[in-house]
């Protein structure tokens, strides 16, 4: 599939996951077309994390591309945290006042413009997973306000989460001191395994065509990261299994805690061809 951002290139995405205790172990590896839509591959990427290591998942760490309505409910439904900001795909309108001058009344699910008109929920909008709400109909052309808060004296409308609470936990997550620690470290170790793939390993071009072969390419290339990993960890603190005449050092089993993973860090990256 050709890509315009790129004038007209074929090209794929690499979505990876890492797990472990220190995030060093590749989990998942999965390659698409470009056109699919990032959100929608975060429920592959936990799939196959949980087929790789047989180990549950407790934190979800991703970027804003996986933050959607959807994704936050199935997190919520399957016991997993999520610490992903959420996908605005618009961000704040441009010129209007944004949301944060609108007031949430929690008691009568309705908001509150700036000019103190209640905004009734009017809609669902299933594709998005998010409630419409309005002042009524009208209001906004008499309005003092109508400059900076509608467009063209339409009237103003805002929408919510359908489950928004989902929403604010995520952001309030992400702004603990934990929070913020975890996503700056996804960040730093999942960007980084990103820049050595592309660097050392040709994950930045695949010479493949058709998604399953680019596929395959990426896992391979994934297994090699990880058993170079896990090479130097061997050399560099003696993990070494005893041999018949051996009596110093051990892997650690499948089973002790160092192993047991409960973060999976997410983030993908495109690959050329
Ligand atoms: S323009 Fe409409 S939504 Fe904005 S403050 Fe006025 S009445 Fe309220």
């Amino acid at each position: 599939m050709y890509y315009q951002m790129f004038g007209l290139r074929l090209a794929y995405k690499a979505h990876m996951a890492v797990g472990g205790k220190q995030g060093k172990v590749i989990t998942a590896a999965i390659a698409t077309t470009a056109a699919k839509v990032d959100e929608h591959v975060l429920s592959d990427v936990l799939t196959q994390h949980r087929q790789t290591t047989r180990l549950p998942i407790r934190e979800v760490v991703a970027d804003a591309k996986y933050g959607t309505m959807d994704n936050y409910l199935s997190l919520d439904q399957a016991g997993m945290v999520a610490l992903i900001p959420p996908h605005e795909r618009h961000g704040e309108p441009r010129g209007i006042w944004g949301r944060s001058h609108f007031q949430y009344l929690p008691d009568q699910d309705c908001y509150l413009c700036p000019a103190g008109k209640v905004m009734k929920k009017i809609e669902l909008n299933h594709h998005k997973g998010r409630f419409i709400y309005r002042v009524e109909k009208g209001s906004c052309r008499s309005c003092e306000y109508q400059a900076k808060c509608s467009r063209s004296g339409n009237d103003r409308k805002v929408s919510r989460f359908i489950r928004q609470e989902l929403v604010e936990a995520a952001k309030e997550r992400l702004t603990s001191p934990s929070g913020e620690a975890i996503y700056r470290q996804r960040k730093t170790l999942i960007e980084g395994i990103f820049a050595q793939g592309k660097q050392w390993h040709g994950l930045r071009r695949t010479p493949f065509r058709g998604k399953w072969k680019v596929q395959i390419h990426f896992w391979l290339i994934a297994a090699v990261m990880n058993i170079k990993r896990v090479l130097k960890e061997v050399g560099e603190k003696g993990l070494l299994l005893p041999g018949p005449n051996q009596s110093s050092g051990q892997l650690p089993s499948a089973n002790s805690p160092r192993s047991k993973a409960n973060a999976i860090l997410i983030s993908f990256g495109w690959i050329m061809a």
